[in-house]
C-alpha cells in the first residue's frame, strides 16, 4: 500500500516555465518585465539589509497594506500579502475547498489552478471559454457535459451543485491576453453560489480591475502579484483584496511569517512608485502593440492582448507551433510552447525590449520563409 495519499500522487503538478542560466536565452516565456524595477526598491533593500535581519518581519507585512490600501481607497485590513500571488491561491483554496468539494476554473487558462484542486483533494471542474473568449452564462449555469466532459480533474458524479466551494477567473487570461469587463465579471459572480478570485497578476497592462467590484461585494476577491508589472518575479511578493470577513479567516491559513523582511520593505517601495509603474507600463504596451501587429501580418491569428504577452496561433491545423518554438529556442530565444488537450495548440511570446522582440520576430518571419536551421 502506498504512503502518500492518493490525490498527491495522482497530481500531475505544477512545471513552471523554464529558467535558463543567466544569459543563456533572452526569456520570452514566463512574461517576466524586461525592465529593471525602480531603483527605489534596490535602495530599500539595501537599507534593510544595513538594519539587518535577526528580527522575524512583521507578520501581515502591515507597511505594505497600508501603502497598497491608500492606493486602492480601501482600508488596510482588507489586504492579505503572500509569497507570490501562487502563495495567496493556495491560501485561498485551502480557506473555501475541502476534500470531495468542486473547485471550478475556465480552459484554457492559468494551469496551477488545477493543480491546486488535486492537492487539496477536491474536485476540479474545467469550463471552456467560447470561442470569442467569453464565458457570460459560463459561470451562472452548471455547465454541460459537453462543454466540460474531457477536463475534470476528477469525475462528477454525485457532486451537488452545493459542493461548488470556490471558482477561479484570471483577467487578463494567460494564455489568451483577453478581458472581460468588469460588467461581464460582476454578472459571473452574481449567479455563482460560492465567492469569485479574479486573478489580476496582468490588470496593471490592461488597465481595467475588478477592485471596484470588492468594495460591493464581499465574495469577490482580487488577487494581485508584485512579478510582472512591478518586474520583482524574484522576489516573490503578492497580495489581495478582499472584504475584511473574507481577510480574517484567510489569515489564519497563511503561514506565520510567508513574507520575509525584504521583500515586505521592497513590495512597499515599488507600489510606493507609481512613476515607475506608468512609464514602464506604457513602454511595454507599445511593444505589445508593434508585436501583435506584426505577428498578424505574418498571418498568425493574435486575440486583443490585455497582459504583456501575445498568444499566437496559425491558422491551419497543420502548423508546427512545437518546430517553431524550437527553432527560435535554437536561436537563443525562449518562448512559452502550449497544447490544450481537446482544444489546440499555440505560441505565447512575452513582451521584451523593443530590440530583443524585433530579433525574435526577425525569426519567426525566416521560420515562415522556410528556414530550419
Ligand atoms: C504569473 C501569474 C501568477 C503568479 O504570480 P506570482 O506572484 O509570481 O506567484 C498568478 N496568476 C497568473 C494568471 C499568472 O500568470
Amino acid at each position: 500500500m502506498s504512503i502518500f495519499r492518493a490525490n498527491i500522487e495522482a497530481a500531475a503538478g505544477y512545471v513552471p516555465g523554464e529558467q535558463p542560466k543567466e544569459g543563456e536565452a533572452v526569456k520570452l516565456n514566463t512574461n517576466e518585465n524586461p525592465y529593471r524595477a525602480s531603483e527605489k526598491v534596490y535602495d530599500a533593500i539595501r537599507a534593510q539589509c544595513i538594519r539587518g535581519l535577526s528580527r522575524y518581519p512583521n507578520a501581515v507585512a502591515q507597511p505594505f497594506r497600508e501603502a497598497a490600501a491608500e492606493l486602492y481607497g480601501v482600508e488596510p485590513d482588507w489586504i492579505m500579502c503572500g509569497n507570490g500571488s501562487d502563495d495567496i491561491l493556495t491560501i485561498l483554496t485551502r480557506t473555501f475547498v475541502g476534500e470531495n468539494e468542486m473547485l471550478r476554473l475556465p480552459y484554457p487558462s492559468y494551469i496551477l489552478y488545477k493543480t491546486l484542486a488535486e492537492l487539496q483533494g477536491a474536485r476540479g471542474e474545467e469550463v471552456y471559454f467560447k470561442d470569442d473568449w467569453t464565458m457570460t452564462d459560463y459561470f451562472g449555469k452548471a455547465p454541460t457535459a459537453m462543454e466540460t466532459a474531457p477536463f475534470r480533474a476528477y469525475p462528477l458524479e454525485g457532486v451537488v451543485p452545493e459542493s461548488l466551494k470556490l471558482a477561479f477567473l484570471p483577467n487578463p487570461n494567460s494564455p489568451s491576453g483577453t478581458l472581460l469587463t468588469m460588467e461581464e465579471v460582476e454578472q459571473i459572480a452574481a449567479t455563482l453560489p460560492c465567492p469569485l478570485v479574479v486573478d489580476e497578476a496582468y490588470a496593471d497592462f490592461a488597465g481595467v480591475s475588478c477592485i471596484e467590484l470588492v468594495k460591493r461585494n464581499p465574495r469577490v476577491i482580487v488577487t494581485r502579484t508584485m512579478s510582472k508589472s512591478y518586474s520583482l518575479a524574484g522576489l516573490r511578493f503578492g497580495f489581495m483584496i478582499a472584504d475584511p470577513s473574507v481577510i480574517e479567516q484567510t489569515l489564519k491559513v497563511k503561514d506565520s511569517y510567508n513574507c520575509d523582511a525584504i521583500s515586505i520593505v521592497a513590495a512597499t517601495a515599488a507600489i510606493q512608485d507609481q512613476e515607475w509603474l506608468k512609464t514602464t507600463t506604457a513602454r511595454i504596451v507599445a511593444t505589445r502593440k508593434r508585436l501583435q501587429e506584426r505577428m498578424r501580418e505574418l498571418g498568425f491569428v493574435v486575440p486583443d492582448s490585455h497582459a504583456n504577452f501575445t498568444w499566437n496561433i496559425w491558422p491551419e491545423s497543420d502548423f508546427d507551433h512545437k518546430d517553431l518554438y524550437l527553432y527560435l529556442k535554437r536561436h537563443g530565444y525562449l518562448t512559452r510552447y502550449m497544447r490544450y488537450q481537446m482544444w489546440g495548440e499555440g505560441l505565447r511570446i512575452s513582451v521584451g525590449t523593443d530590440d530583443d522582440i524585433d530579433a525574435c520576430l526577425n525569426l519567426v518571419e525566416k521560420y515562415l520563409g522556410g528556414d530550419r536551421s
